[in-house]
């Protein structure tokens, strides 16, 4: 997920007038499964395949007018079924091109259709207002968040549910578009390719698709004043990539960081295959969040972007993005992965290496925040961007390539690449494929770094 910059940031879920009124398990959610972090996001009871998401945004004005429409599949009849959404007024609802009952509550819109869906079926929400932005305990924001010149969604755990009804957890994937229309002189970017951009009357209509599957936490929309610019590199396979990256020339050209990101991507393709998205990019806004996130194809950064943080964030479109974790209990995965290609990269130059930086990190006292709880048994969503989650969770990592060694290590992260691109994983798949690919029996060594509390002992 993020990469804390500036001060210490815990996130939990939402205000506490927000998530205080939510104790009922959503509708629309007769059988499956839900996050065990945020079990009121998302409804396992359809699955969703494409949100087609039209925004009108002013910046003058902080106002959005929007019209989404999702379509889903459901194995079972739903006669509700119910989208994550937090503020905004809705005004109308249609399944299947019909008008639908709908209620409202805290963080959800359940829709009652004319008659129960199954199968397949589409949903379109018309809904305006001002989107809001969702402040942590400690100040730190996601959601919709406004900026000196426009605004950015940031959606990283919960805050896609500000701007765009969805089924708001990483286990429901599904393909995006975005068109965004700004007063003409704005400009509007996203996640996915640039399909289109489109002048007309006062306003300018920016298209962006994303075609490869995503979960919502990932979706970014940017709008402001950026310089824009455009280039490719070429992959491994041979494949051309295109990038776009947005930058706020407040805050400089990011001149250092475009010519890096080549580069890094390259050096990544090498470790853990070929890069798996359609585009690339990055992009720079001065939005006083805190931190960097890695939304999908060109991650946000809120100021000058820093190399370990490029390498970071790029890492996750492999490792998060591509491969998504299916809880968010599971956070460690994108985390430690990401925190781990940080090593890689400095290793690699002429810095520390992965082994120098797990010994140092080894002997952090063992009352240090390090070691407890452990990656995968915090209890507290506080403690999603806790330390084990990154240097605990990339210590995993070490010890697992200490065991295996070198050879089957770097094949796993292949491997896993390959195996659950565009899909979603989580630890437990992560030892299987280790231990296949290794043949040896890591359940201990997983249980000693993921899920004792405390230093594990003989590492
Ligand atoms: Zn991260």
């Amino acid at each position: 997920m993020r990469r804390l910059l500036l001060v210490p940031l815990v996130v939990l879920a939402l205000l506490a007038g927000v998530t205080a009124a939510v104790t009922a398990a959503p509708e629309g959610q007769p059988t499956g499964r839900t996050d065990t972090l945020f079990p009121q996001q998302g409804h396992p009871g359809y699955d969703v395949r494409h949100y087609d998401v039209r925004l009108d945004y002013d910046p003058a004005t902080n106002r959005l007018d929007a019209r989404t429409t999702v379509r889903a599949t459901t194995p079972q009849r739903l006669k509700t079924f119910s989208l994550d959404l937090v503020g905004m007024k809705v005004t109308s609802v249609r399944v299947d091109g019909r008008p639908a009952g709908f209620r409202r509550d805290a963080q959800h819109l359940v829709v009652r259709p004319r008659v129960p869906v199954t199968g397949g079926f589409t949903t379109t929400v018309a809904y305006a207002g001002t989107p809001q932005e969702i402040v942590d305990a400690d100040g730190s924001t996601e959601g919709w968040v406004r900026t000196d010149d426009g605004a950015i969604a940031l959606g990283e755990p919960v805050g896609t549910m500000a701007w765009i009804p969805s089924d708001n957890t990483p286990g429901d994937k599904a393909r995006f578009r975005f068109r965004i229309t700004v007063p003409r002189g704005v400009q509007a970017v996203s996640n996915g390719d640039l399909v289109s951009k489109v002048d007309r009357g006062a306003g300018s209509t920016w298209t962006w698709r994303v075609r490869d599957r995503m979960a919502t936490y990932l979706a970014m929309v940017a709008v402001g004043r950026f310089a824009v610019h455009r280039s490719s590199m070429t992959s491994v396979t041979g494949r051309r990539i295109p990038i776009w990256s947005f930058v706020d020339p407040t805050t400089g050209r990011s001149t250092t960081a475009r010519a890096a990101l080549p580069k890094v991507l390259r050096f990544q393709e090498k470790l853990f295959g070929p890069y798996p998205l359609t585009s690339a990019g990055l992009v720079v806004d001065a939005a006083s969040v805190g931190y960097a996130l890695e939304t999908q194809n060109r991650p946000f950064y809120p100021d000058s972007v820093d190399s370990a943080t490029l390498v970071h964030e790029s890492a996750h479109q492999w490792f998060g993005n591509s491969v998504t974790l299916r809880d968010w209990h599971d956070i460690w995965l994108p985390e430690g992965f990401a925190t781990y290609a940080e090593w890689l990269w400095t290793g690699a130059h002429d810095g520390r290496t992965p082994a120098q930086r797990f010994d140092d990190l080894y002997a952090t006292p063992a009352s240090d925040g390090l070691w407890s709880p452990a990656p995968t048994e915090f209890t507290d969503s506080a403690d999603l961007f806790g330390e084990p989650v990154y240097n605990r969770g990339a210590m995993t990592l070490q010890a697992l390539r200490e065991r295996v060694g070198d050879t089957d290590f770097f094949r796993l992260l292949k491997r896993w690449a390959a195996v659950y691109r565009q899909g979603n994983a989580g630890t437990a798949q992560l030892l299987a494929l280790a231990e296949q690919v290794s043949g040896e029996q890591l359940d201990q060594l997983f249980a000693d770094w993921l899920e004792l509390d405390g230093r594990p002992a003989g590492y």
